[in-house]
Parts: C-alpha cells; structure tokens; sequence
C-alpha cells in the first residue's frame, strides 16, 4: 500500500472516526481483522462495496508519479518543439501552461477519491472462547 494520507476508519461499536494508520491499511487490504484503538473491540471492513473502493485506491495512488512523468515530458517536448522552430514561444508558453493545470487537476482529483472513511463493523470473538475452554480442560486434565 503506498496511500496512507486521507483515509480514516469509523469505528461502528465506540463510535470514534480515526486516521488509519498503514499497518491497519494492511490488514484491512488483506482482510485480517484487528483492534479499535479506542475500544479494543476487533474490528474488520464487511461491506463489499467499501472494500472495492478501498482496493481501488492502488490505482489512484498511480495518479501521481504517472502525471509527474508525463508532465515533463510534454514539458520537454514543448521546449525542444520550441527550439527547433516548429511552436513560436506564446505556443510553448501555452502548452506549458495547459499541462501544469491538468497536472494539478488530476492529483487533485486523485486525493479526493482518496479522501474516505472505511466503517469498520466488530466482529465476535469466536476463536478466544474455543481456545479459553482447550486451555481450561487441559488444565482439568492436568490435575
Ligand atoms: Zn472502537
């Protein structure tokens, strides 16, 4: 996961929305439940269509160095264009100005589909009680 600004967690059982923290963000991307900061209840994203989203944000994490990229280029290309004679200066001026305002656009665009808030519901501990009651019979068994 390289986005880890703008994306916060809404916990569902204390009420507290957080910032999300990158090993949160990675056991939400592999779908391994984990602790609430705030309540400790164990927490996991069930909603499909928020998990879509939430995977879907590797893509817009490519917006940037790929805009970064492109942008030189056509500001290089601009220039050369330029250089040889086949723009007057205004032209390269102009094509400059463009990209730079789509550039800006674009991460722009990028950091508000970034921008979300994940609902984390709490899911029942299910496993500790199983693992409480082996624990407590091979203790009976002990004795
Ligand atoms: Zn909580």
């Amino acid at each position: 996961m390289t986005v880890t600004i703008g994306i916060k967690g809404h916990c569902a059982h204390c009420d507290i929305t957080f910032e999300l923290k990158p090993w949160q963000l990675n056991a939400i991307a592999i779908e391994e439940p984990f602790d609430c900061p705030y309540c400790q209840r164990v927490l996991q994203l069930s909603c499909p269509r928020q998990l879509r989203q939430f995977k879907a944000l590797d893509h817009w994490a490519l917006v940037h160095p790929s805009m970064a990229v492109l942008t030189c280029v056509v500001l290089i290309v601009a220039l050369v264009a330029e250089w040889v004679g086949l723009i007057s200066v205004i032209g390269q001026l102009n094509v400059s100005l463009v990209v730079l305002l789509v550039h800006f656009l674009a991460l722009r665009y990028a950091r508000y589909r970034q921008r979300i808030t994940l609902d984390l519901q709490a899911v029942l501990p299910v496993l500790p009680v199983e693992q409480l009651t082996r624990v407590a019979s091979a203790r009976l068994g002990e004795q």
